[in-house]
């Protein structure tokens, strides 16, 4: 098979395609380092949404007229898009979500909340999102089953000789993420799944942060289910996939009920659609999908590998700069990671920081990044976090430290 031929990666012409890049904020050029909470949407992205408004918006599955013809097509393309990008086997294997969240809500209470029985056991890890702890809380609750979390190390890495002593007979699901948002760890994934499956349990991997930055091949991995969110990966919000393996789809009871997931309604008896379907009740985000689709396309006109390079680089920058700021402390320091860096300032609140850099133009997250439990096991009560996509360039990692120096020399 021939390869397509890749645009090559430059950071100046891809800036050009986000719009949103080209403003000022508080006198100043943006800066935009919070990508792991969403990241900027290329025109591409824009454009195939307000098309699909302007020239056929209609409903899909069901309409007997042309619009409705054209906007199932592309809904249904994006589905085989995502497919593609995750290299699932199947088209029925793509469900779509909200987003991250509601994947593993749809896993929690569909497949986990029909089958866990009291003392079955839950692996997740210390790293983990809220979205991939609470959703695994209330089907423990209400099935008897427990939690268990892999612990982590002082550099924020799992501790798989930990996670090694916790799986046994009595595991069922493990739910971990392909890399962490709070801290940029990119865990063990494969490795992890091959373990879980030798004691026959069922794998999940959260793929929040690893569809902007990683390459997914839910086949390789060899994982039962991979959720991903279209906003964290350039695409809208609203709209995720979840991947599951066919044969647990096919087997799992519907997650919400209503139109579009049945086969048959009557008060005798409703039956239900076949997978995806019957995971999907109710009118989609039609416009979302299209612009995820889009979102995709964008993407895989550069080879992955040579934005994550540029990542790394930027990442390393920051490394390289951290001594020039005053009682600065990285945090999480995992040697595979995706390129978030996490920090501490001596002195001076996460939240002061913030607000202080986005007098700089600078956009970062601070807080506990929906990762309280991480925050607890490290003795903080949240970070300061620079998130870089690759339409980051090293003199914005530049500018951030050089206004972390100014902020350091004002305020401490
Ligand atoms: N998991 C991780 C690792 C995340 O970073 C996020 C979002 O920050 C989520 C889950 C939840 O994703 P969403 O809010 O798109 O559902």
């Amino acid at each position: 098979m021939t390869q397509a031929i890749k645009r090559p990666f430059d950071v100046m012409s891809v800036r050009e395609d986000f719009p949103i890049l080209q403003q000022q904020v508080n006198g100043k050029p943006l800066v935009y380092m919070d990508n792991a909470a969403t990241a900027q949407k290329p025109l591409a992205v824009i454009e195939a949404m307000n098309t699909y408004y302007r020239e056929f918006n209609a409903n899909v599955h069901r309409g007997a007229h042309s619009l409705s013809d054209r906007a199932t097509g592309e809904f249904e393309a994006a589905r085989d898009k995502v497919r593609a990008f995750v290299n699932a086997p199947s088209r029925e294997e793509i469900i779509w979500v909200r987003g991250v969240t509601e994947a593993i809500n749809l896993v929690a209470q569909s497949y986990a909340r029909s089958t866990l029985q009291p003392g079955d056991e839950i692996i997740v890890s210390q790293l983990e999102h809220h979205a991939n702890i609470v959703p695994w809380q209330i089907v423990a609750q209400q099935t008897g089953a427990q939690i268990r979390v892999i612990p982590i190390t002082p550099d924020a890495e799992l501790d798989m000789a930990a996670y090694q002593a916790l799986l046994n007979e009595k595991t069922r699901i493990v739910a971990v993420n392909h890399a962490s948002n709070a801290m940029g760890t990119v865990n063990p994934v494969k490795e992890m799944i091959r373990l879980a499956k030798s004691v026959g349990a069922v794998t999940l991997i959260d793929g929040a942060q690893g569809a902007p930055h990683l390459e997914i091949d839910v086949q390789d991995l060899d994982c039962d289910f991979y959720a991903i969110s279209a906003h964290k990966a350039f695409g809208p919000t609203g709209i995720g996939a979840l991947y599951g393996r066919k044969a647990l789809l096919e087997a799992m009871p519907p997650y919400q009920s209503g139109g579009e997931m049945i086969e048959r309604v009557s008060f005798s008896g409703t039956t239900f659609n076949v997978p995806p379907f019957k995971f999907e009740a109710g009118t989609p985000a039609i416009a979302e999908a299209i612009g995820f689709a889009a979102a995709l396309d964008y993407l895989s006109q550069f080879d992955k590998a040579q934005l994550k390079a540029h990542e790394d680089s930027l990442l390393q920058l920051a490394a390289e700069l951290a001594p020039s700021v005053p009682g600065l402390r990285p945090v999480g320091t995992a040697k595979d990671k995706v390129s978030v860096f996490s920090f501490l300032v001596d002195g001076l609140h996460p939240s002061d920081l913030g607000t202080l850099l986005d007098q700089q133009g600078i956009a970062v997250r601070t807080g506990h990044h929906c990762a309280q439990p991480l925050m607890e096991c490290l003795g903080v009560p949240g970070t300061t976090r620079a998130s870089f996509a690759f339409y980051n360039t090293r003199e914005e990692v530049e500018k951030l430290f050089a206004a972390l120096q100014k902020i350091t020399r004002l305020f401490i």
